[in-house]
């Protein structure tokens, strides 16, 4: 009776070391998919990509409107959740009288709130804005930062805005901006199998050469927002389609 006890709990322990072996295993097997995503296309196969698009969007640049590296600044943290064109019909009026930390220093909030409220989220957009003005001028004496660890200290400022930065006031891209366009064809091309925009970037950099930054910066938006976009994507126009993991049949 106890052999047979024993016996029996052995089988138990068994089956369940099995079961738990069985989810270890395939924990291991997901997050070796999930690294195997990033990589599943090669390097030289991305540089064709990015060619082609390169040749498919040759007028392909930043569409913000700016003079200098805080209007640059101001209009990047204005572009959340809002198109580049409403943000460019905005910020002739505002950069007219308050082009500079300064000027946004001297207003009022509720005047910077009147202005920019066809951009949406105004009255956090308007606080982060003046909040960040006035560190550059007391901590920066005036002058916008041109680091990324700097940039991302200023209120409202994330990652993407800084890469942003860097790239289009400075000229010295650090990376790659992840917006909503970034991600989607991130994902569709199998480049990422991420959600979260740090972790596409880092999945990005793993295969794409310094040299490129700056053009995929440009392509990805201009491809998201012409071909690869959201609703429908337009897979028969496609330049990349032979690349795409996720290549839509009609
Ligand atoms: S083939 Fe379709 S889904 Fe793939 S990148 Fe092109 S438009 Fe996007």
């Amino acid at each position: 009776m106890f052999h047979r006890r024993v016996v029996k709990n052995q089988k138990i322990n068994l089956l369940t070391d099995e079961f738990s072996n069985g989810i270890i295993l395939s924990k291991f097997m997901m997050e070796k998919e999930n690294k195997k995503g990033a990589k599943n296309m090669k390097k030289q196969d991305v540089i064709k990509v990015i060619q082609i698009l390169k040749e498919y969007y040759p007028e392909a640049t930043c569409s913000l409107d700016f003079k200098t590296p805080f209007q640059m600044l101001v209009a990047v943290m204005l572009s959340a959740q809002c198109t580049d064109e409403r943000v460019n019909k905005i910020t002739p009026n505002l950069f007219e009288e308050y082009g500079t930390p300064e000027a946004i220093c001297s207003m009022e909030l509720s005047e910077l709130e009147k202005i920019i409220h066809p951009c949406g989220f105004y009255k956090n957009k308007a606080k982060n804005i003046k909040a960040t003005a006035s560190v550059i001028m007391k901590e920066y004496n005036g002058v916008v930062p041109n680091t990324m660890e700097e940039l991302m200290k200023l209120p409202g400022v994330g990652r993407k805005s800084a890469n942003v930065v860097m790239l289009e006031a400075f000229n010295s891209p650090q990376g790659i901006a992840v917006d909503t366009h970034a991600k989607r064809i991130s994902n569709k091309l199998g480049l990422s199998k991420e959600s979260d925009p740090e972790k596409i970037e880092q999945d990005l950099l793993r295969v794409i050469p310094k040299e490129y930054y700056y053009d995929v910066n440009h392509l990805l938006i201009w491809h998201g927002r012409n071909i690869c976009v959201a609703r429908k994507p337009k897979c028969t126009e496609c330049p990349i389609c032979m690349y795409c993991k996720n290549v839509e049949r009609f």
